[in-house]
């Protein structure tokens, strides 16, 4: 029975009620005086129910998602400025002992070269990628508790944090690994991770069983309420995400919104992300072989619904989509990129690279002077911000701020801060030129006349040499 409250995943995420959910879009998709009053009330800034969103989903109406696009397009500017936050996963390992069909990393991979870093190549990875001017990573590993144990995992993190290279350092890292213990993500928040990312794959029971035929990931239960037992060990920023292709998309959607509003009611804070990858080409896996595959113009308006519907929670699009399809989603939502993404182990550092580790193709495979410049061509600031987990602005803090726009205040003058040490440590001299250009008239767009105060001089004292400055 369909209940938000409960801890059991399949009361939370009821099938019944994703059926009913969709049943009832489906009867009411031309229903436009109950779609003009949903859109209405996604105008307020406050959210849709999964129903309401499913409704808008289903809807086929040219007029009405047209104003769709220009709602999520206004409430992505109204609560995320055009701002982007940059990051860049960082594999640790792809030893693996599940078999996920949609994975090259599956247990029965006997050709793929399995790979884990060392302490040593894990340095050497954090240096490469902070010669490239990051400062925000995302770890990414298979799960496989003799290969990576959570001890190897919070080694890891400790190691990445350690690192200070020339001006650099890695400020914020964000863990994407499988469902574990509430003690274990103890261990995760005490060594100072931002966000707990993990991917539901699909809400769908019996296709998730199907698609996870074998290992510890094929226990539903157990990888749905993961992120549950994550708050409950502390860690109040988690990140959602669903990997499009594998069921239909219409029920993924109006589950994943219900996970959101079961952690809203539970801990009182949504989920701080939501990711929406696509089944890309990898290894031994062709995409083509999945049947619920979606188009560009289903994924834009899943991303629109997405950012309407829970206007506080981050957008995350990785390298997987192409850079016309991140500069259609950008527009309607997307908040966080990941940009010169390798999806290898020790994919970074020119001397570790590898051949075939990686999980999947990256479509986008420019450099990230590359994308930083390209993201200010139109009209967005690139931000290596990390300034809010740092100042304790996470879970439900964060969310505070953000629905009562305060965020707009240190975001802007953040964003501008981290791009000017971006531009002086490792930018070409185009986007250099570029970038000062985008600050100097970025500054003046600041309100508050003291923070705009401030912003300039601390600009100016990054110019000579100092660093980390954060409202
Ligand atoms: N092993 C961890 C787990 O079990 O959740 C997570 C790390 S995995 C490296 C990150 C994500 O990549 C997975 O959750 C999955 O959604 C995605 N992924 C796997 N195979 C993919 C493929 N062929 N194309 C696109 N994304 C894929």
């Amino acid at each position: 029975m369909y209940n938000p409250k409960s801890l059991k995943a399949e009361e939370f995420i009821d099938h019944e009620e994703v059926s009913e959910s969709l049943k009832y879009a489906e009867e009411n998709k031309d229903n436009l005086p109950l779609i003009d009053s949903i859109i209405e009330k996604a105008k307020k800034r406050k959210g849709l129910t999964h129903r309401e969103a499913s409704v808008l989903l289903a809807c086929e109406n040219e007029e009405k998602i047209n104003e769709l696009y220009d709602l999520a397009e206004q409430i992505k500017k109204d609560f995320y400025g055009n701002r982007i936050v940059m990051f860049a996963p960082l594999y640790l390992s792809n030893y693996c002992v599940n078999g996920c069909v949609y994975c090259p990393y599956h247990h029965h991979n006997c050709h793929i070269t399995r790979k884990k870093l060392t302490q040593e190549e894990i340095v050497r990875e954090t240096t490469a990628l902070q010669d490239m001017g990051h400062k925000r990573l995302a770890i990414e590993a298979g799960e496989d508790p003799v290969n990576n144990p959570i001890e190897y995992i919070i080694e890891s993190i400790k190691t990445i944090y350690s690192i200070k290279h020339k001006n650099g350092a890695i400020r914020r890292v964000n863990v994407n690994i499988a469902a574990t213990t509430v003690e274990n993500y103890r261990k995760l928040k005490e060594a100072g991770i931002g966000t707990y990312i993990l991917f539901q794959e699909t809400y769908h029971k019996e296709s998730y069983e199907r698609l996870h035929p074998t290992g510890p990931k094929h226990n539903y239960a157990y990888h749905t309420e993961a992120m549950d037992r994550a708050m409950e060990g502390g860690i109040d920023d988690v990140g959602l995400g669903v990997l499009f292709g594998l069921e239909l998309y219409k029920y993924e959607f109006a589950a994943l919104l219900m996970h959101a509003e079961h952690l809203e009611v539970v801990h009182g804070v949504g989920p701080h992300t939501i990711s929406v990858p696509r089944i890309k080409h990898a290894d031994d896996i062709d995409p083509s072989a999945f049947e619920n595959g979606i188009s560009d113009e289903i994924f834009a308006k899943l991303c629109a619904l997405i950012r309407v519907s829970v206007p506080y929670t981050g957008m995350i699009i990785s390298t997987r989509e192409s850079q016309a399809v991140r500069e259609k989603v950008i527009r309607l939502g997307v908040s966080q990129i990941s940009g010169a993404s390798r999806t290898s182990v020790g994919g970074y550092d020119e001397e570790i690279r590898p051949t075939e580790t990686e999980q999947f193709d990256v479509s986008d495979q420019r450099t990230l002077d590359e994308v930083v410049r390209w993201l200010m061509e139109i009209h967005y600031i690139p931000s290596f911000c990390t300034a809010c987990y740092r100042e304790s602005r996470t879970g439900d803090r964060f969310m505070t701020l953000l629905k009562n726009r305060q965020i707009l205040n240190c975001c802007h003058p953040n964003a501008l801060m981290t791009l000017k040490e971006f531009l002086i440590d490792y930018a070409s001299p185009e986007t250099k030129k570029i970038g000062e250009e985008l600050i100097a008239r970025e500054l003046e767009k600041i309100s508050n006349e003291k923070v705009r105060a401030i912003a300039t001089e601390r600009i100016a004292l990054i110019n000579n040499g100092s660093r980390d400055f954060r409202f």
